[in-house]
């Protein structure tokens, strides 16, 4: 059995639901708290290695006692460790607590929040970024980003009132991708200046497009726009588009799921890079 003691200085062993770091840490399911300290939430090995791996600032990880058997876990932990990261061992009650779950993963961490300025996001021939209109379903956005870092796509630009990037549901569907994606928040009237100088086609997705989800391709620098899972794309946006596809639908659904629509045009757009 691994010692904790033995990745350098004080692990901290907390099995009291009432104790302040623990408190803290639950805290940070509320978005009110993470605003005020700039921290979120992640769960499993996966997305502490891939946090890891990215350099991404990490305040504090959980794992559970059991976990001092998986050398995966200790060697982790270590790094946290070593890169000035807080360790706690703790129980399977506390980890359950934080992170509101009765099958709590192993491992749990608090990481700090980073975003890309608009202003950074620069796009070359070929580069793909998606930029989605007031996503409100943390559960989309998160699958969006994953979806991205799957086809090889440069990034994210969540744009107007929006779900929080940061919440535990959102963190949750990227599966890790959160860490290798940039992520950009911004206005609706700075997203369309930006757009406006950057050179960019812009391919909207609307119920109303008049070409054909599969005549997208290009090799040009291309921002796919997402509408509203409730409203779709506003007019403004639509109006600022290049181009406007839509997706062939035969049964009785009126739309697809936004996180659905982003993966196929995504998929075709990236269609002659990716090979398996
Ligand atoms: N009632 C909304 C509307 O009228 O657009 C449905 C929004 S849909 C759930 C969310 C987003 O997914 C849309 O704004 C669009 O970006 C994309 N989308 C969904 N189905 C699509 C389709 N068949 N063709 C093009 N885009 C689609």
């Amino acid at each position: 059995m691994s010692d904790p003691v033995k990745f350098g200085g004080a692990v901290h062993q907390v099995t009291s639901l009432t104790n302040p770091l623990v408190k803290n840490l639950r805290a940070l399911q509320m978005k009110k708290h993470r605003d005020e300290t700039g921290l979120f939430l992640g769960e499993g090995l996966k997305l502490v290695t891939d946090a890891l791996e990215e350099q991404w600032p990490i305040d504090t990880i959980c794992y559970a006692a059991r976990g001092r058997q998986e050398a995966r876990v200790m060697q982790t932990a270590a790094a946290v460790k070593a890169r000035g990261g807080m360790v706690l061992e703790v129980n399977e009650a506390v980890l359950g607590k934080i992170t509101r779950r009765d099958n709590p993963q192993m491992v749990v961490g608090a990481f700090r929040q980073k975003l890309t300025p608009l202003s950074a996001v620069r796009l070359a021939a070929g580069d793909v970024w998606v930029a989605l209109e007031g996503v409100k379903d943390p559960g989309n956005l998160g699958t969006v980003i994953r979806t991205v870092d799957s086809v090889g796509a440069k990034g994210v630009i969540i744009i107007g009132e929006t779900c929080d990037p940061f919440s535990l549901e959102a963190v949750r569907a990227t599966m890790g991708s959160l860490f290798h994606v940039p992520l950009v928040r911004t206005g609706i009237d700075e997203f369309l200046g930006w757009k406006a100088k950057a050179g960019v086609r812009m391919v909207g997705t609307h119920l109303s497009g008049t070409t054909d989800w599969r005549r997208i391709a290009s090799p040009e620098a291309t921002v796919l726009l997402m509408g509203n899972e409730q409203s779709g794309l506003s007019d403004r946006f639509a109006g600022a588009c290049d181009v406007l596809a839509k997706i062939a639908m035969a049964g009785h659904a009126d739309s697809l799921n936004l996180a659905i629509a982003t993966g196929v045009m995504l998929y075709e757009l990236r269609r002659d890079v990716l090979v398996v």
